[in-house]
């Protein structure tokens, strides 16, 4: 992409209503832009940045086996009604009338509808266990909207469910959900921390919250340091690799404050390991048996030939709090760096030269060659001074950069990685480590 011909309308200030790096940062970057409290449209660069989060969330929902639909934003309240949550839920769920007067809603959770989906069309344990997922934007009319994108009131996520036969059958679907969060966050080159949490408004009684540490978090956490260093790679969904994986995370505290103890803390943490700091909620799971299913009415008939109601999950992935979130983690003080699997190009060109001159010529030529090769690169061709183009990239975070400028003999280049000291590479060089930095599996 040509910056000539793209829209990213940078800041060169911080807005002064934003109080944190992550919604300063998404504003200046031209990432996002409010459109009402709490509600914001996403321009170009937050887009890119959105999808390819949101990409990698449904690549490992699909690994582990969930099925995607999609169900749409508004609602009817019928269904809520029967659950008895659409008079518990208050001023959160936004509440609508249609020209009929009848009660409709946009959707904060899917629970209800998902549910009657199931009843309606699915009679037998045959066709279970079931995890659908859909990847849909929520509305929940929070008390006090804030940091962008964090906590606002329209956000998309991803929300799966599960229905089984039995406990056991239904522990084992949360566990490969748990597993798939672990792979999901680390794709992301997030470390997200599972912890015992409150299941909440939603019921039941297994919850986990997934928590990135953050010291901007909204929530208190304390955890053992060991759980940091914990290795997920490379395990797949084996019920016996889930199995010791879920035991490895359950064998070290971990606690949101709601749930914090401190005498067992200090019981079981020697003082060294024991880390009280922050985090920011970016994934939630929940098993709550039949309080779905049963007020529902969706049974199912067993193998011996009875009526039950399955027993069901649900899991949630904040997607569009993950940008941010990302930020938060990754920021340095100086600059924001993506992470390669989600960065919104792969590698930018900072063309230092002047419409129709050799440094010009020099960096449309690699454009077209980066282009050829799929590494989805940004020109910079704007003419602006070359101090305002060195900071814009910094701003904008692409992990990679290509600078042209006259100094440089014709088949030299300067090749940065954000972070790092300038290296002079050749046309092929810088091809062939591209290519070894995007398809090898290192995070970062
Ligand atoms: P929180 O405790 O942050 O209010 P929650 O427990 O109400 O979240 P869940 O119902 O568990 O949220 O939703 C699943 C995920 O959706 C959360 O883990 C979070 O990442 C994301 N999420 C929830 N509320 C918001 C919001 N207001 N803005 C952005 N993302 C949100
Ligand atoms: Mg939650």
């Amino acid at each position: 992409m040509r910056l000539s011909n793209y829209f990213l309308p940078v800041l060169k200030e911080n807005p002064s209503e934003a109080k944190i790096k992550s919604h300063q940062l998404m504003l200046r970057s031209g990432m996002v832009r409010q459109s009402a409290s709490g509600i914001y449209s996403w321009l170009p660069l937050g887009l890119k940045v959105l999808k390819n989060i949101e990409n990698i969330v449904r690549d490992e929902q699909n690994k582990a086996g969930a099925i995607e639909l999609l169900m749409p934003t508004i609602q009817s309240a019928d269904a809520w009604k029967e659950s008895g949550r659409y008079d518990d839920y208050g001023k959160e769920m936004l509440r609508i009338k249609d020209r009929q007067d009848r009660d409709l809603l946009y959707g904060p959770t899917n629970e209800e509808l998902i549910t009657q989906i199931f009843r309606d069309n699915i009679k037998s344990y045959k066709n279970l266990p079931l995890l659908l997922y859909h990847i849909q934007w929520k509305f929940r009319d929070e008390i006090r909207p804030r940091f962008g994108v964090m906590r606002c009131r329209e956000f998309l996520m991803k929300d799966t469910y599960s229905f089984d036969v039995n406990k056991q059958d239904a522990e084992n679907s949360y566990k490969k959900m748990f597993l798939s969060y672990l792979k999901t966050f680390d794709r992301l080159d997030l470390k997200a921390i599972p912890m015992r949490a409150d299941a909440g408004p939603i019921g039941g009684d297994l919850s986990h919250e997934f928590i990135i540490l953050a010291d901007t978090g909204e929530s208190e956490v304390f955890l053992d340091k060991n759980l940091l260093d914990i290795n997920i790679k490379k395990i797949d969904y084996d019920q016996n690799n889930i199995k010791n994986i879920m035991n490895k995370y359950e064998n070290f505290y971990s606690a949101t404050d709601e749930k914090h103890n401190i005498d067992q803390f200090n019981k079981l943490v020697d003082k060294k390991n024991q880390l009280h700091t922050r985090g920011i909620e970016v994934g939630h799971i929940f098993y709550f048996g039949d309080k779905y299913s049963k007020s529902l009415k969706a049974a199912i008939n067993t193998k011996e030939g009875k009526n039950t109601y399955p027993q069901m999950g649900s899991y949630g992935i904040g997607v569009s709090r993950l940008p941010a979130a990302i930020i938060e983690a990754k920021y340095n003080n100086q600059y924001m760096k993506w992470p390669k699997s989600i960065t919104p190009f792969k590698v930018t060109i900072i063309n230092l030269g002047k419409k129709g001159d050799e440094v010009d010529k020099k960096s449309d030529d690699i454009y077209h060659i980066l282009k050829n090769n799929n590494f989805d690169p940004l020109l910079d061709d704007l003419s602006d001074s070359p101090s305002s183009k060195f900071k814009n990239h910094d701003l904008i975070g692409i992990p990679f950069q290509i600078i042209i400028g006259s100094k440089m003999k014709k088949e030299e280049y300067e090749f940065k990685e954000l972070g790092k000291n300038k290296i002079i590479l050749s046309k092929n060089e810088i091809i062939n480590r591209l290519k070894e930095i995007y398809e090898s599996d290192q995070p970062s």
